[in-house]
């Protein structure tokens, strides 16, 4: 995208990803004048909304504690006519299965993408239905529309409902996560993000997705809206053999994300207060 500092973009979001992450963990933030703590206030929630892997605005799948050697890999805004096919391609070349978060306009318009990318073994999830840049603005009913309007055409050509969602850019707001319960859609993240819509440089757009990539991680990736590199090849073309080269070097195997997700080890049960500290026999 002409005139974007991919650079700075990704300094930025990681910086905002690292401050609501500390808020989720408990940590304390400095403190702050008491007449700027109502704005401190609606800064932190704009700025949950707009962190795309914080837990504060609801449950959010960043990575899967699993024991498997496995990662998941996600594309998101396709399918796209020339791009997807060649995704498909190399997938299939190394055996290996991804997540595609499909565009329902997109899906509309390229039906058959969709069905293939499901018959190969893929699994098939909702971007929503126009990925509108204002969609974390949106109230309860349009979100639904949103989430709907996608789910609905996506499982008609699948013959099975996504079970995962994301949202355009990963931007959410207070009113999704109730919409997505009702619907038992889970919202998902990443563990790593390429920022391959905005960085045609192959080697970055690597490092990002390869560094520290562990079993249970989610790469984010894009079938759609690619960066174009050198004679304006798309980025992730060049970027997909080298990652699952490496994935294979490193004994990972590349999963769709649902796949990843029946991993998963059961959650470690921890000990409630009352059973940490019980009340002592006097106060009883
Ligand atoms: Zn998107």
């Amino acid at each position: 995208m002409p005139g974007v500092d991919a650079r700075r973009v990704f300094q930025t979001v990681t910086a905002l990803d690292g401050l609501m992450a500390a808020v989720a963990a408990g940590h304390a933030l400095p403190a702050v004048p008491a007449l700027g703590i109502v704005a401190a206030t609606q800064a932190m929630l704009t700025a949950a909304c707009l962190c795309p892997r914080c837990s504060l605005v609801g449950p959010v799948i960043t990575r899967v504690a699993t024991r498997e050697p496995a990662i998941a890999l996600t594309f998101d805004d396709g399918p796209d006519a020339a791009l997807t096919p060649a995704v498909l391609d190399i997938l299939a070349e190394y055996d290996a299965k991804a997540s595609f978060f499909c565009i329902g306009t997109r899906a509309r318009r390229f039906p058959d993408l969709v069905r293939a990318a499901a018959a190969a073994g893929h699994s098939i999830e909702n971007h929503s239905w126009r990925h509108s840049p204002r969609f974390a603005l949106f109230g309860s009913r349009r979100l639904a529309r949103e989430i709907d309007g996608a789910q609905q055409l996506l499982a008609d050509l699948c013959g099975r409902p996504p079970v995962c969602f994301r949202a355009p850019a990963g931007f959410r707001n207070p009113w999704l996560a109730p919409l997505l319960a009702e619907r038992a859609l889970r919202y998902a993240a990443w563990s790593h993000r390429a920022f391959d819509t905005v960085d045609p440089a192959p080697a970055r757009v690597l490092r990002r997705v390869s560094s520290g990539l562990a079993p249970g991680a989610v790469v984010l990736l894009h079938d759609g809206r690619s960066a174009r590199g050198r004679r304006g090849r798309p980025v992730v073309e060049t970027v997909l053999p080298t990652l699952l080269q490496g994935l294979r070097a490193r004994g990972l195997r590349a999963v769709d994300l649902p796949a990843l997700l029946g991993t998963a080890a059961p959650a470690r049960q921890f000990p409630t207060d009352r059973e940490r500290s019980p009340t002592p026999r006097a106060l009883r």
